[in-house]
């Protein structure tokens, strides 16, 4: 509704009263943000809506509404309420999305609680009778027994996100480690229990960036139990080169191993003496 008409809801005309009331019903809103007087319209017998435009920031196409009656024979009229309303073209948030269904990965957080839903598709009963091996040999592992299992769709999924996420054979240190340097033929790869041990592990090198992850069995790092590097010499080896420029020549008498010997009784005698 727009300009300051008149309209009534369902056929019934607005009290002259009430309708005249403009003024009261404005001093009734206790916003400084008040536009116009955009119309009344007919609630019931003595009982009017006026609508009034409004200029808050953020709230373009909304209106305040403020409603007033008054009683039979009466000349003055009552605020009944003031509120503010959404108008055609109003700026209005998006529709609720239940909790469960805006939970994105990663947003849980230290201290969360993030319960399951009984019909969570990616569960099954730990009792189930499947015709999936891979659940009843789960069901077997666990011994004890949990109240429920994943069931074959969840294990699908988890299988497909975690093969297309960073730890998958198209992680980007995947694809530019050596072709051979797969998890699935390196030392730290543990290999899970159940049905995703032909596909996944955890890698357990300290040193690999995926340390504690899941990895493919066709992931793989430089890191890998078998990459051999090739040592070379950084620079070809020189034969020794002396500067004999700096170096003084000296002669010396070439002495027989005789005359060597002779020496050294002498000098051996002339000790004892
Ligand atoms: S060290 Fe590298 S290749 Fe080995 S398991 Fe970990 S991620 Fe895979």
């Amino acid at each position: 509704m727009t300009g300051s008409q008149t309209a009534t809801r369902a056929s019934a005309r607005p009290d002259a009263v009430c309708a005249a009331a403009v003024d009261e019903a404005r001093a009734a809103i206790l916003d400084d943000h008040v536009g116009e007087h955009l119309g009344v319209v007919a609630e019931g017998e003595r009982l009017v809506t006026h609508y009034f435009a409004c200029s808050l920031p953020g709230y373009k196409g909304w209106r305040w509404a403020v409603t007033v009656a008054r009683a039979p024979r009466a000349r003055t009229v009552t605020i009944c309420e003031t509120v503010l309303l959404p108008g055609e073209g109003a700026l209005l948030a998006p529709s609720w999305v239940p909790w469960h269904e805006r939970l994105r990965p990663g947003d849980l957080g230290v201290g969360d609680l993030l319960p399951t839903p009984p019909d969570d598709e990616r569960l099954a009963p730990g009792y189930l009778q499947s015709d999936d091996p891979a659940v009843e040999e789960v069901n077997w592992e666990i011994g004890l027994g949990r109240a429920r299992v994943m069931s074959r769709q969840g294990r699908t999924e988890t299988a497909q996100r975690w093969y297309d996420s960073d730890h998958g054979p198209k992680a980007p240190i995947s694809v530019n480690a050596p072709a051979n340097a797969r998890c699935g033929l390196c030392a730290f790869y543990l290999p899970l229990a159940g049905a995703l041990r032909q596909a996944f592990g955890v890698c357990a090198n300290l040193y690999a960036p995926d340390d504690g992850r899941v990895v493919s069995v066709d992931h793989g790092c430089g890191a890998h139990s078998e990459v051999l590097v090739e040592t070379t010499a950084p620079v070809d080896e020189l034969p020794t080169v002396y500067d004999d420029g700096e170096v003084e020549p000296v002669a010396v008498d070439e002495v027989s191993p005789v005359d060597d010997q002779r020496s050294a009784d002498e000098e051996r005698s002339a000790d004892e003496e």
